[in-house]
């Protein structure tokens, strides 16, 4: 297509200059116009926009100068070049022409040639100018489009109530995101642009990973997926996201939309919680309990678990309602469900089923006692009166309990069954509560009125004290008695101990009725002591819970002193139990007591904890082989290897052993064979009420000796001390051991009761006038060879004392002043190291010069 021609305008007041110009420029294709002044010229102008104006200066009116001046002004025109045409050549002229606007000069009388030239290259100028300033307008237009559909996107992604992140893959950086993701992070826009999807997951490395995945992987596939993600002052907030990904070149754009879920999840919370809870008490309603139920049953039926379901009403609720006004019953379900809460362990379920119906699941893994504890923990919480405004409500409560899989296995039959129940409960007067089966109700209310009965027993005085002998072995003589509790029940008789101890120690009714057997026994002892009859030490059992609740260590002393009696006979016999159970406590209360003298001994040893490391730290005296291992002894190796084992052990820590149990000949002939010390067992005696038992005592009735076997010679014992009050107090602390004991004032004394009797062990003291301990030793080692020589001394004489020890005049010696217990316990080895060294001998006299080395105790 042609360009179209171009129109030049000329100005001239001079007809024959504009038809001149007019004449040249026609035939180069150009159109032209003309007008005759300045002002004409303008209107021109304006009315046709010429290409170019060819401009006179002089002429009346505007010259030419004004005329370029108001075209060049009017940013219309301004562009259209012009050429001034003049006589006027002088520089001033030129400058003055230039300086109002003209872009060239032609000067009178006109070149053909310039004319053309100038007009062209001034025309072409100008086409260029105009493509440009016209090219530039419409890139100016397409980028005012532009921003303004962008601002209506960004606007229409800002009213977006979703967050949009766009996010490059391969920068991981956000290249753009709305308003809303803005306010959702809590970043300015400028912020959220530095950064990218990594620094908004949530803490933990592996969700930054997993979400980092789920938005770079490259698929152009939309997904939906929840995750948490933090927001800039840390705190985290769980969205719904869905993302989709393009490909844009090289990169991916990740498109990811995200909506805040927290308010729904909260609503969907709230949902539940009105769907499944309680709004008054804030417990499982109906629905929940009955699938935590349903959830309960099936856990029980894979583990063989027994479960209660227990059906909780409040009596005479429908009263109080109706007298207190709702608001007031309202409030007193509540306090009654926070009680009931308090009543039933960690793994057990509550719920309100209506009204002021509650119901319980109790998982039974300890017993079917668990439910009748819950049931009576709920009854013993209620004795307290509601407080509600000020008032006080005492409310009771009847409760029916059925159990699976005893009653039924499915939920509606146990709830159909706790709820007769708890109607039978009503029935039976209201405050308590019944089982579905008849046979548990029979257990559970003996149980009661055992509990009851127990109670009252101790206020009755219904207790009493049988006593059972125990016998020393190598003299059938009986060294102690064991206290065993008995109750008189009215209406049943003699009850024994396995029928109410364990009641006694589960309502914690033992620390009393403990407390009693104590000072009873102390009484006794003190009685006997009136009565004449021989000191006889009294074992008292003592069981955990008076070490935990009772003030054991306060109890016994004040008994002992309140009767006169010497601590020694009186000895406490503790299972192993209390050594495992408040270890330090029960340590240091049996330290204090056997500083006084009191005797300790284990009960029952070898069926609980039977650790050797324990033993040690306790400040024991004697073991008490459970009656278990006694029985068999005679029939089963395995039980008379740990019988042995165990006297073995006990002796090497210098414990004494007495078997329990023992009932026939056999049983005894092992354990004489196995060096045991003490018997108790019907073989000698039963437990006897209070006058066989004296009678037993006064008679001093022995246990018969082995046939063929001559009973072995009382163990005798030579005192020799110038010191009669020395001689006494040692007599005194050796009294319950069975030695016959033989004492002298003066080695010669000595001399002449070695000569009367058969002695084994002899104790002398160093320090004596006419001859002193070693001198009067080293000659009995000459005359009696095998008896076995301890020196008692101070430190002073160590020297000679050596010298009789090295030449074999002295076993042992032992520095004064002497414990009882340690001189007991050392008399008995010196005895027990004796007989072992005669039977070494056999029948041979023995010399017991080989001294076993120095001891002081
Ligand atoms: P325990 O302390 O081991 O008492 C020995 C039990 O064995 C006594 O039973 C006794 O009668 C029984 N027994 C003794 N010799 C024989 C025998 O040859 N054959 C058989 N079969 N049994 C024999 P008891 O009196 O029924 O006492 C049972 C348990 O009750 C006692 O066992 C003791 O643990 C506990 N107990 C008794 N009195 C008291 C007490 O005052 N306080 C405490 N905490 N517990 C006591
Ligand atoms: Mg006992
Ligand atoms: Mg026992």
């Amino acid at each position: 297509m042609s360009q179209p021609a171009a129109s030049i305008l000329i100005v001239d007041d001079e007809p024959q200059n504009r038809k001149l110009l007019e004449t040249l420029l026609r035939p180069e294709g150009y159109l032209t116009q003309c007008a005759a002044n300045g002002e004409a010229a303008l209107i021109a102008i304006q009315q046709h926009m010429p290409d170019l104006i060819l401009l006179d200066v002089m002429m009346p009116g505007m010259d030419g100068y004004q005329v370029a001046e108001a075209v060049k002004a009017n940013p219309c025109t301004s562009h259209i070049p012009i050429i001034m045409v003049t006589a006027l050549i002088e520089r001033g002229a030129r400058l003055r022409g230039l300086n109002s606007g003209a872009e060239e000069f032609l000067t009178k009388p006109i070149d053909r040639a310039e004319l053309w030239l100038r007009v062209r290259n001034l025309l072409r100028l100008k086409a260029y100018s105009d493509f440009l300033q016209n090219h530039s307008a419409i890139l100016e237009q397409e980028v005012q489009a532009r921003t303004a559909r962008l601002q209506q996107f960004r606007s229409a992604m800002d009213a977006t109530a979703d967050a949009i992140l766009l996010a490059s893959r391969s920068a991981l950086r956000f290249v753009e995101v709305n308003a809303t993701a803005c306010d959702m992070f809590g970043y300015s826009r400028d912020e959220l642009m530095q950064l990218g999807p990594i620094e908004l997951a949530e803490a933990t490395h592996t969700a930054a990973a997993e979400l980092l995945d789920f938005m770079v992987s490259g698929a152009e596939t939309t997904e939906f997926r929840e995750v948490v993600l933090r927001r800039k002052d840390g705190s985290e907030f769980k969205v719904e996201m869905s993302r989709t990904a393009h490909r844009t070149g090289d990169d991916w754009l990740i498109v990811g939309v995200l909506r805040d879920v927290t308010e729904r999840d909260a609503a969907q919370q709230r949902l539940h919680q009105l769907a499944h809870y309680d709004t008054l008490t804030g417990l499982p309603n109906r629905t929940l309990f009955y699938q935590t139920l349903e959830s309960s049953l099936a856990l029980a039926a894979d583990s063989a678990i027994r479960v209660a379901v227990m059906c909780v009403d409040l009596d005479q609720f429908k009263n109080l309602n109706d007298t207190l006004g709702h608001a007031l019953g309202d409030e007193l379900l509540r306090q009654f469900s926070t009680r009931l809460v308090k009543c039933v362990r960690v793994r057990d379920s509550i719920g309100r089923l209506g009204g002021d119906e509650f119901a319980l699941i109790v998982e039974m893994r300890d017993g079917q006692d668990c439910a009748t504890q819950v049931a009576s923990q709920i009854r013993d919480f209620l004795r307290t009166p509601f407080d509600l405004k000020g008032h006080q409500f005492a409310v009771t409560a009847s409760i029916g309990i059925s159990l699976f899989p005893d009653d039924a296995s499915n939920s509606d039959e146990l709830m159909k069954y706790a709820d007769t129940a708890m109607y039978r409960a009503k029935r039976a007067g209201r405050d308590t509560f019944r089982f579905f089966t008849a046979q548990m109700n029979d257990e559970i209310l003996a149980r009661l009125e055992l509990e009851t009965a127990l109670r009252n027993a101790l206020e009755n005085k219904e207790f009493t004290l049988h006593y059972q002998p125990k016998v020393r072995l190598d003299n059938g003589r009986i060294a102690g008695l064991e206290a065993l509790l008995r109750w008189q029940r009215p209406g049943v008789g003699l009850v024994l101990p396995k029928q109410f101890i364990p009641v006694l120690e589960e309502t914690g009714l033992i620390v009393r009725v403990g407390a009693w057997v104590i000072s009873e026994v102390c009484e006794q002892i003190g009685r006997w002591a009136r009565a004449s009859i021989e000191p006889v030490s009294v074992s008292v059992n003592v069981s955990d819970r008076q070490f935990l609740e009772g003030d054991l260590e306060s109890l016994v002393t004040r008994s002992i002193l309140a009767n006169g009696i010497s601590p020694e006979l009186l000895e406490l016999e503790l299972t192993e139990g209390s050594m495992i159970t408040n270890t330090e406590r029960t340590i240091s209360c049996l330290k204090v007591l056997k500083s006084q003298g009191v005797q300790i001994s284990i009960d029952d040893f070898g069926t609980g904890y039977s650790s050797l490391a324990y033993l040690r730290r306790f400040p024991i005296d004697t073991l008490k082989i459970d009656i278990a291992f006694i029985r068999d002894i005679t029939s089963n190796p395995d039980a008379a290897t740990i019988v042995r084992a165990i006297m073995q052990m006990a002796h090497s820590l210098k414990l004494e052993v007495v078997a329990e149990g023992v009932e026939t000949e056999a049983q005894l002939a092992v354990l004489r064979s196995q060096g045991c010390d003490y018997i108790q067992g019907y073989y000698y005696s039963r437990p006897l009420a209070m006058p066989e038992i004296e009678t037993l005592l006064r008679e001093d009735r022995r246990l018969p000796m082995p046939v063929g076997q001559p009973a072995s010679p009382p163990k005798t014992l030579l005192l020799v001390d110038d010191e009669a009050l020395t001689l006494a107090a040692i007599q005194l602390a050796l009294h319950q051991e069975g030695y016959h004991i033989l004492t002298a004032q003066s080695a010669a004394q000595g001399f002449e009761l070695l000569a009367l009797n058969e002695v084994h062990v002899i104790l002398c003291d160093q320090r004596m006038p006419n001859m002193n301990g070693t001198e009067f030793l080293n000659r009995v080692m000459e005359l009696y060879p095998d008896t076995l020589r301890i020196v008692l001394s101070g430190y002073i004489e160590i020297e000679t004392i050596l010298r009789a020890i090295n030449c074999g005049a002295i076993y042992r010696f032992y520095t004064k002043p002497l414990d009882n217990r340690i001189l007991r316990n050392n008399i008995r080895e010196a005895f027990r190291h004796h007989g072992l060294l005669r039977a070494r001998a056999g029948a041979q006299p023995t010399d017991l010069r080989q001294s076993e080395g120095v001891t002081t105790h």
